[in-house]
């Protein structure tokens, strides 16, 4: 860790990251210290090298040290191991820190020819951060079957929907859509939206409009200059703000804040580009706009517009771009177009605006685990998970006579989420893999652990059990959802 400290500085954690992550961030510094931003960089290592020192996590204790100290980073981009042994870095670091809202800007640039072109886009994705499928909890269920858990809070998305209204208001914005796919997934999904209409009434200055995120990906391509703010849960999120990205020129040219109600990260919403590591031909663009993100979020805002409008400066003029825009054999060096945004500070664009941001209000929501309180709750079944070669016949009457003096009785079997048993006439092409539900007999009173140990005792005698899921209810509604063709 190096550090580089003076009196009335603010001081910032800085990881250059791996890949083209140093050229971008060297970019970013270069023209922060142009401008007289008031920052001393605090610099620290993730990713890659930390990785190949054997640290699994990719980010070391300093590091970890220095943002609790800081509470402020702007980062590179990290490289990932894929498909096997650690974990992101930068999901991470999101996770550690609760970096709960991931905000992604995108606007029309001038100077950066697009099929987009003059429609004017200018809107910002609101992505969860920390839960959806990326909790990261994965089991390989039978030797063949895998699985994810989508884990998605009340808590989560009251702080992410309130997170995308007060953005709205603090830029100055008068819509936002909550993108989800809760027509298939009611109950995770599902909580964004219902979450979203709940707290929505709260901010009648703000348009409030639910669409299911495969038109939300349609439209975007489709009408993109419809959108102002998008809420969305963490995976949607991550696949849109690609999306968006692309509208406007290019990976190059997206930014992103990682906010939490401790820290901020702010990082390019691009990755290490390793094909382009070393050769300083990048686009800093992304990281100097996080940049610009990360004054604004500290609070400076005069200096935040005085780099965005260089910047915009040096684009609009188009005499020096960068190889995403005119093509590697033609485009300026990064250090040649840093150079050229550092020349243009003090200057103003006089074709485009720079919005008057107002600070950002984060939302106050309580912190306490239980966010949820029922006043009642009943447990009246259980799921029980089998791996078994049985076709869902065999698999059925098996079960049926374990259960015989048991309180619970078997529903039905599912597999892969469409019921099997008792035969539906579905052609199911069936794996290994059983969801198995049972319910209270005379569905009444309630299933008590007992009985549920009795019955998984008998079941394991004579299948291979590998996970068993209550089925609650709570205040009277179903805590859970129905098989396709369960009734
Ligand atoms: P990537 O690094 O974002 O690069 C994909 C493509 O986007 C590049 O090949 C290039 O397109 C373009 N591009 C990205 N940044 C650019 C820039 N600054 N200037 C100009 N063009 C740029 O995605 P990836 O190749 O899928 O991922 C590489 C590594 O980065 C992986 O290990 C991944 O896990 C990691 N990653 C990290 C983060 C993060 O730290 N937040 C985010 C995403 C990915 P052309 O090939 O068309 O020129």
């Amino acid at each position: 860790m190096s550090t580089s400290t003076a009196s009335n500085k603010r001081t910032v954690t800085v990881i250059p990251g791996d890949g083209i992550g140093p050229e971008c961030v060297r970019a970013a510094q270069r023209i922060l210290e142009a401008a007289g931003a008031p920052i001393a960089w605090e610099e620290c290592e993730a990713g890659a090298t930390v990785f190949r020192k054997g640290i699994a996590s990719g980010v070391p204790h300093e590091t970890i040290e220095s943002i609790r100290r800081t509470r402020v980073v702007l980062k590179g981009p990290l490289e990932t191991p894929v498909g096997f042994g650690e974990k992101s870095a930068n999901v991470t670091l999101r996770k550690l820190f609760e970096t709960y809202g991931n905000i992604r800007p995108v606007r029309e640039l001038p100077g950066v020819p697009t099929p987009y072109s003059g429609r004017g886009i200018d809107l910002v994705v609101v992505r969860e951060n920390v839960e959806d499928l990326y909790a990261g909890i994965e089991h390989m269920q039978t030797p063949g079957v895998a699985q994810c858990l989508k884990l998605i809070s009340a808590k989560g998305c009251e702080k992410i929907v309130r997170l995308a209204f007060e953005l709205a208001r603090a830029e100055g914005r008068k819509r936002v859509h909550c993108a989800t796919k809760s027509n298939i997934m009611k109950l995770t999904e599902g909580m964004l939206k219902r979450t979203f209409e709940r707290i929505s009434p709260e901010y009648p200055d703000i348009e409030a409009q639910h669409i299911i995120i495969d038109n939300c990906a349609h439209q975007l391509v489709k009408r993109p200059e419809q959108f102002d703010v998008i809420v969305t849960t963490n995976m949607n999120g991550d696949i849109i703000s690609d999306l968006t990205s692309a509208l406007i020129g290019g990976l190059g040219f997206a930014p992103s804040a990682n906010i939490g109600n401790d820290v901020a990260i702010f990082e390019a919403v691009h990755g290490s580009a390793p094909k382009y590591a070393g050769k300083n031909v990048i686009n800093p663009t992304a990281v100097i706009l996080s940049a610009v993100l990360m004054l604004r979020h500290l609070g400076e805002f005069e200096v935040a517009a005085k780099i965005e409008h260089a910047l915009l400066v040096t684009l609009e003029e188009g005499k020096v771009r960068t190889g995403d825009v005119v093509g590697y054999d033609k485009g300026a060096s990064t250090t040649a177009f840093t150079d050229a945004v550092i020349a243009n500070l003090g200057r103003r664009s006089e074709r485009c605006r720079v919005r008057d941001y107002k600070p950002l209000r984060l939302p106050q929501v309580a912190a306490r685990p239980d966010f949820v309180r029922p006043q009642k709750r009943r447990v009246i079944g259980a799921d029980i998970f089998v791996e078994s070669p049985l076709s869902a016949e065999a698999l059925g009457q098996s079960l049926e006579r374990l259960a015989a003096d048991s309180p619970l009785k078997l529903k039905m079997i599912s597999n892969r989420g469409t019921k099997v048993y008792p035969p539906t006439g579905a052609i199911t092409d069936c794996v290994d893999h059983w969801r198995c539900r049972f319910v209270l007999r005379d569905g009444a009173g309630e299933v008590t652990d007992a009985a549920l140990f009795a019955l998984l005792q008998r079941v394991a005698a004579e299948h291979r059990w590998m996970h068993v899921e209550k089925l609650q209810e709570f205040d009277g509604s179903l805590g859970f959802t129905m098989a396709q063709g369960e009734d």
